[in-house]
């Protein structure tokens, strides 16, 4: 018999948090859940009490906490509002899944750190922005971190077993991160100025939330992964390899020095990685279909083209910039993504806006929660001014 531990969602509402409840629904004997959080999709976080009875649910607002008080009645659940209220569930759970959308993640993932819990992290902007700082909470406070983007979950299941994540590990000659391309590989050059938020929203291997589809249409997703790969692995920069691979079935690969590459295959379903993680280091059933190799028949790889997708080189450069540049990149890229969504710029004004930002915020070096927030909101500023600019 496994003992059965608790959990909280940050995120439960969106795409991450839905397969989570899908694949914990699927062992009630190993998982309880203690918290479910949400912003905007009050009727399903509802929905999602009724069903899972957590005891705590947090929104964003106390008009959301009314609101949600309404839609569940007399249902034995405490509701509550605020980042606070967020750091509070993400450090009473043994399991916290982190899947809030962007910086706002941040905050309640490190109070996870902090609480040394085991966190699954799918925001990787918190990693993004945290970097060292967030790597440092893990390791000070013994908390498990748990990778749940596919290609650093498929990394982490490509290294020697036992490994903690943050730990370096010898003989890695390359850690080959692999991308589809998103939905634009092909577009020529000159229709990218007039494509809309829809079809970069329309992934073709991925169901995923807009802001990560938009990000994997301008591969900024793939830079965003570079950095986090570098603290999950504490991997040099020049070691990260990014590949597109169009059919999404090798979801990344260690290679190592001796010549042996090791790589983690699977269909597209994010209720892969998620099983991994909530399960680990045992394996649980995911309600993900076989992988069927015959069928698939060809798998392809090809070189990224930087000109095509300059936020990969963005993100690259920062990177290798290091100190709050990450940081910059991350907040420019979330205005300018919300901008692009919202029909406020063209598509290739997104790396635009990233690029001018970067080039007007100095690097600094934050060593506390509260400035790095302080640059992302300067960022945020020249983000936003550099897009009132344009639209
Ligand atoms: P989504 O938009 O579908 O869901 C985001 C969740 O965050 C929702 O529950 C929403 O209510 C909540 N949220 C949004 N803004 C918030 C705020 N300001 N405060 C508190 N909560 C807020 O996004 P998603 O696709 O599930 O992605 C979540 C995270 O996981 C992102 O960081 C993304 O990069 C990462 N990720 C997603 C996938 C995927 O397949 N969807 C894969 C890898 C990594
Ligand atoms: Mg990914």
């Amino acid at each position: 018999m496994v003992a059965i531990r608790s959990l909280t969602i940050l995120g439960a509402t969106g795409s991450i948090g839905t397969s989570t409840l899908d694949v914990v629904a699927r062992h009630p004997e190993r998982f309880r859940v203690h918290a479910l959080t949400g912003h905007r999709r009050l009727e399903l976080l509802a929905e999602q009490c009724v069903q899972y009875r957590p005891e705590r649910a947090v929104v964003p607002d106390a008009e959301g906490a009314a609101r949600l008080r309404r839609l569940v009645g007399s249902l034995p659940v405490q509701i509550d509002h605020g980042t606070q209220a967020l750091c509070e569930v993400a450090a009473e759970a043994q399991i916290v899944m982190a899947a809030i959308v962007g910086a706002a993640g941040l905050p309640s993932a490190l109070a996870a750190a902090r609480a040394g819990r085991q966190i699954l992290l799918a925001n990787k902007e918190a990693l993004v922005m945290g970097g060292q700082l967030f790597v440092d909470a893990v390791a000070r406070h013994g908390a498990t971190l748990l990778p749940i983007d596919s290609e650093h979950n498929a990394i982490f299941q490509c290294l020697p077993r036992g490994r903690d994540t943050g730990q370096s590990v010898d003989g890695i000659a390359r850690v080959i991160l692999t991308a589809s391309g998103g939905p634009f590989r092909d577009v020529p050059l000159e229709h990218l100025r007039e494509v809309t938020p829809d079809q970069a929203c329309a992934h073709p291997n991925w169901v995923m939330g807009r802001k990560i589809s938009v990000d994997s249409a301008t591969m900024m997703n793939k830079g965003l992964e570079v950095i986090e790969a570098r603290w999950l692995f504490d991997v040099a920069p020049e070691r990260i390899e990014v590949l597109i691979h169009p059919q999404s079935v090798i979801h990344s690969m260690v290679s190592y020095v001796d010549g042996s590459v090791i790589a983690q295959l699977g269909n597209p379903d994010m209720r892969t990685p998620i099983a991994y993680a909530l399960a680990y280091p045992e394996r649980i059933d995911a309600g993900v279909a076989a992988l069927n190799l015959a069928q698939i028949g060809t798998l392809r790889f090809e070189t990224p083209d930087l000109k095509r997708f300059p936020c990969l080189r963005l993100a690259q450069a920062a990177l290798v910039a290091g100190g709050s540049a990450p940081v910059v990149l991350n907040a420019a890229n979330e205005i300018a993504v919300e901008a692009f969504l919202s029909g406020r710029i063209g598509f290739l004004a997104i790396a635009e806006t990233v690029d001018a930002t970067l080039s007007r915020v100095a690097v600094q070096y934050p060593d506390s929660l509260e400035h790095l927030a302080e640059i992302d909101q300067q960022a945020r500023g020249v983000a936003r001014a550099l897009v009132e600019v344009i639209s």
